[in-house]
């Protein structure tokens, strides 16, 4: 029994620290660069115990995150997300407290108004042009003409100094095994080796930023890309676990919940950790079609034999044989290891840090954009 307010969020140091260590020693024996997403955890705490206990470059997905840890010594920050032309005062006022903003655009519609701040303001801000590598979500296509004009567009605009091409292979989550993500991971790698090389010489040593969890897990090393942006791996979840990017025992986090009703009869209990504290991530539902919305586990980690079938706002409604169902009395807490760890930590403004079974610490991350 942990004596906590349930819902609570847990998060196991000693988990934490050896996924961020894995990481970060693939990354310096790859040579390659290291800018880990601060997105999943938000919290300064967690983006030093990245770069082993000190600050380095970062990825941010808000500019709230971007002045947060800015604020605790962070220098070096990506804002990963195509930049709204409302956001420039903002990040241009930011970056002039840091040694490095860079920011990202896809379009043309967006230089133009990097180039009109500039024209009114003065300030030439650090670009990457985000490249699709398949995931079809924000970026421009690498085997279209428009996009290499683009990138020359960049690379001679006076209001732009041009860093590099950056993409991420969001699509590996839909992948069915390591198989097919080692795939996706060389396809990712490749599409900005290649559309580098339309450019020409002169931007010949633009930077390759590459950057998904379950890609980055899957391969052995990091080749054909000159820096690796991983997010989600300092907590994994029960998502990249069925997918194989990590161990069941690799998952660094969990929810600590409350049975509030037991209905042996109806084979269900209802436990304090609804859609507000898991999110209604659907998991690997297309690997493992009872995913549920997390996976239940007893207080000491043990799966048990029980599903998390549905969720309302404050209410999660499990599921199992009668039997088992009445092992979990009113007042039995349960661990719930999360779908979609990134989502379910932006449910909570406390982390509890646990080592060796004992809360040992609470951490506070940034929230808001
Ligand atoms: N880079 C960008 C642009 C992203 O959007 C994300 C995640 O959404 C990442 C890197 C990190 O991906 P992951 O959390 O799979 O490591």
């Amino acid at each position: 029994m942990l004596p906590l307010t349930t819902p609570a969020f847990l998060v196991d140091r000693e988990i934490l620290q050896r996924n961020c260590e894995r990481m970060r020693e693939k990354a310096l024996r790859s040579g390659v660069a290291f800018r880990p997403h601060v997105k999943t955890h938000k919290a300064t705490e967690i983006g030093r115990l990245q770069h082993g206990g000190t600050v380095g470059p970062i990825t941010v997905s808000t500019l709230a995150e971007a002045e947060h840890f800015a604020r605790d010594g962070f220098r070096d920050i990506t804002y990963a997300v195509p930049i709204a032309p409302e956001k420039l005062a903002r990040a241009a006022a930011l970056a002039q407290t840091v040694e490095r903003l860079n920011l990202l655009v896809d379009s043309e519609t967006a230089l133009r108004a990097v180039e009109s701040f500039h024209a009114a303001h003065g300030l030439v801000f650090d670009l990457y042009l985000k490249v699709d590598c398949g995931y079809h979500r924000a970026g421009v296509d690498p085997d279209d003409p428009d996009s290499a004009r683009l990138a020359l567009a960049l690379a001679s605009s006076p209001a732009v100094h041009f860093q590099g091409l950056l993409t991420h292979a969001g699509h590996s989550y839909n992948a069915v095994d390591a198989e097919e993500v080692r795939r996706i991971a060389a396809q990712e790698m490749m599409a900005l080796s290649r559309f580098r090389a339309l450019l020409g010489e002169d931007l010949a040593d633009i930077v390759r930023s590459v950057g998904s969890t379950p890609t980055l897990s899957a391969v052995e090393r990091f080749d054909d890309c000159d820096e690796v942006r991983p997010g989600n791996y300092v907590f994994y979840d029960h998502f990249q676990a069925t997918l194989g990017s990590c161990g069941p025992a690799d998952v660094a986090v969990s929810v600590l919940a409350t049975v509030v009703g037991c209905y042996p009869d109806r084979g269900s209990l209802i436990v304090d950790a609804g859609a507000l504290a898991l999110s209604k991530d659907a998991g690997a539902s297309h690997i493992d079609p009872d995913a549920g919305f997390g996976q239940v586990t007893d207080v000491a980690l043990v799966p048990q034999r029980l599903r998390l079938i549905a969720l309302s706002q404050e209410h999660g409604k499990v599921a199992g044989d009668s039997g088992e169902i009445a092992r979990h009395p009113v007042g039995t807490q349960l661990r719930i290891v999360p779908n979609h760890s990134c989502l379910t930590a932006a449910m909570f403004d406390t982390y509890h840090v646990v080592d060796g079974g004992r809360v040992v610490d609470e951490w506070h991350p940034v929230r808001g954009w």
